[in-house]
């Protein structure tokens, strides 16, 4: 597994791999490993020939305030578990190599999609994110790039970014992984204590009860599911929501009325803690 810190090897090494037909797949990460990272790598590997993944925690998607420098960073255990995995290539660059300037000129800007949902406590997050991974792509050149759905609307920024932008690469989006009592796992759990923990298992019993209620016909309409969701919410004293919603999975549109398949998608303050997490709610499968 080769270990790289600089465009300039990221480009050589490309050069003299990817001789052939060999695809390569690409996995965007900010580090600090976990089961859903290691899923998307082991999905890129069955996919190609070559896999790379990068590290890169990206100052230019955190707001002021935010948890940027305290953000978990693990380096040597993220290269023992990607090593275990076969990875061919870890990108790992400082700030200053993907950003040598102070100000950039050029900034991406992804629109009302970046607005909405975490958009509204986060704004200019998502213009951030698409900038950092439109250099990637560039970097990188991959053939695929895989993204865990558990950050929806970064997969519909990113799929509208490489439509925009032409970008030649397939976005491959895979399953939310999840502890064994549904919390999905996030790098950012490490900072819950053990009684916020607990009580994060909040976001996915919130979602179930949505889907339960839709699924059984109980309620077809977006408002009042959403009503009972943000009741069980508030019910648990460590959780604060910042929203629930239920958007249309293709443009996250809010729904009023219920039409599936659906995303119910959630995001709430446990203790200091923000989390996200999300379900698709589609028919029954006999
Ligand atoms: P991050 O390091 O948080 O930027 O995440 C890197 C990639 O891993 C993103 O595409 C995330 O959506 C994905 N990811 C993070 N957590 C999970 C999870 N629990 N299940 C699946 N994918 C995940």
């Amino acid at each position: 597994m080769q270990i790289i810190k600089t465009i300039k090897d990221m480009r050589a090494f490309n050069k003299i791999l990817r001789t052939g037909n060999k695809t390569m797949g690409f996995v965007p990460t900010m580090g600090a490993l976990h089961e859903g990272h290691l899923s998307l790598v082991r999905r890129s590997r069955e996919e190609n020939a070559i896999t790379v993944v990068s590290i890169f925690v990206n100052p230019a998607q955190f707001g002021p305030g935010e948890d940027f420098h305290r953000y978990p960073r693990d380096p040597v255990g993220d290269l023992e578990k990607l090593s275990a995995l076969d990875v061919d290539a870890v990108f790992m660059p400082e700030g200053s190599e993907m950003y040598p300037e102070p100000s950039r000129s050029v900034s991406l800007d992804v629109g009302g999609i970046g607005r909405m949902l975490c958009g509204v406590s986060r704004p200019g997050h998502f213009n951030g994110v698409a900038t950092v991974v439109a250099k990637l792509f560039n970097i990188v050149m991959p053939d695929r790039a895989y993204f865990g759905r558990k950050d929806l609307q970064q997969t519909v920024v990113i799929k509208k970014l490489v439509r925009d932008l032409n970008f030649d690469v397939d976005i491959i989006v895979c399953p939310v992984i999840r502890e064994k009592d549904g919390l999905a796992m996030s790098s950012r759990n490490s900072y819950l204590n053990a009684g916020e923990r607990k009580a994060a298992t909040v976001l996915f019993r919130a979602l179930k009860l949505g889907e339960k209620l839709i699924l059984a016909g109980e309620m077809d309409n977006a408002p009042d599911v959403r009503r009972e969701m943000e009741k069980m919410v508030r019910s648990e004293p460590l959780a604060d929501p910042d929203y629930i919603e239920i958007v249309d999975t293709r443009n996250l549109q809010p729904m009023q009325g219920i039409k599936l398949p659906a995303a119910l998608c959630i995001a709430a303050r446990i203790g200091s803690t923000r989390l996200i997490d999300n379900i698709i709610v589609d028919k029954k499968r006999k």
